[in-house]
């Protein structure tokens, strides 16, 4: 039984009075909702007052970093390591869009990455997604050009793979996340995420075994919120959502994890 997950990925938002507020509105609200876990990922320099904060917390909900360097230590100006955060978060995004596109990241360097958070005892969150905007015509909840999926988002997931252990591969979180749905409004509908995250379920099947793949989490990631939500849900391929504009309305937010729930 795979237990929903929900995760808030806030980005470069909040103030530290806003990040203290929303994270102590979810805590109240994780009291009631144990059948889903909640991970809430700030900006790094939250984290440590967040950590604090939440030192008393159901055990539903944790703490996520949205991205971290491979290495423990070093020259680099501006970097992260998991050495730093791995007392402070459970949780680890990789790969995500924005980072793939904004930040020139590669599938060898999110490898990397995946490695180091299991060297740590980070689980990492990671995001797989066709990186092409939809057409014009296109546009609209549904699905993109289909060569896109498929040369994108089975192939992200089979490069973040490279050298992970049977024992670790399980433990992986991955995030389906169209680029075209991310920040849109034009979700995904919940019977083509579920498609996808099947063919995702076979890489697994394919590399490790058709159990293990069962066991794998998937989430959906792109213009999730509280009133399309349960269409994820509703998909038994699909485990819970990964949620950005929504996650940072404390009400809208207990709103997605309470409709995951199934405790509206
Ligand atoms: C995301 O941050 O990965 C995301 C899915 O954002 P949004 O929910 O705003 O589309």
């Amino acid at each position: 039984m795979r237990r929903p997950l929900i995760v808030g990925n806030w980005k470069m938002n909040t103030t530290l009075s806003d990040a203290v507020v929303l994270a102590n509105s979810v805590k109240r609200a994780a009291e009631d909702l144990d059948s889903v876990e909640i991970v809430l990922c700030p900006p790094f320099v939250w984290l440590v007052p967040l950590a604090e904060n939440l030192e008393n917390a159901p055990k539903n909900l944790t703490l996520g970093a949205q991205n971290m360097w491979f290495a423990d230590s070093g020259a680099m100006t501006g970097e992260i390591s998991p050495i730093m955060i791995k007392d402070l978060v459970k949780y680890v995004i990789l790969g995500h869009s924005e980072r793939r596109s904004h930040f020139g990241e590669s599938n060898a360097l999110i490898n990397d990455k995946i490695h180091a958070a299991f060297t740590h005892g980070l689980t990492p969150i990671v995001c797989v997604g066709e990186l092409k905007k939809l057409q014009e015509e296109k546009r609209g909840r549904g699905r993109p050009n289909r060569t896109d999926t498929k040369s994108d988002v089975n192939h992200q997931l089979e490069e973040a793979l490279k050298g992970v252990s049977k024992e670790k591969a399980e433990k992986i979180i991955v995030a389906y996340e169209p680029v075209w749905a991310i920040g849109t409004g034009h979700a995904a509908t919940g019977g083509y995420a579920a498609t996808v995250i099947e063919k995702l379920r076979q890489v697994f099947a394919k590399k490790y075994s058709k159990s293990l793949s069962e066991r794998v989490r998937i989430l959906y990631g792109g213009s999730v919120d509280s009133k399309n939500v349960q269409e994820f849900m509703y998909q038994p391929e699909i485990d819970g959502v990964l949620a950005g504009g929504s996650s940072l309305k404390a009400k809208e937010f207990i709103a997605v994890c309470r409709e995951a729930a199934g405790r509206q």
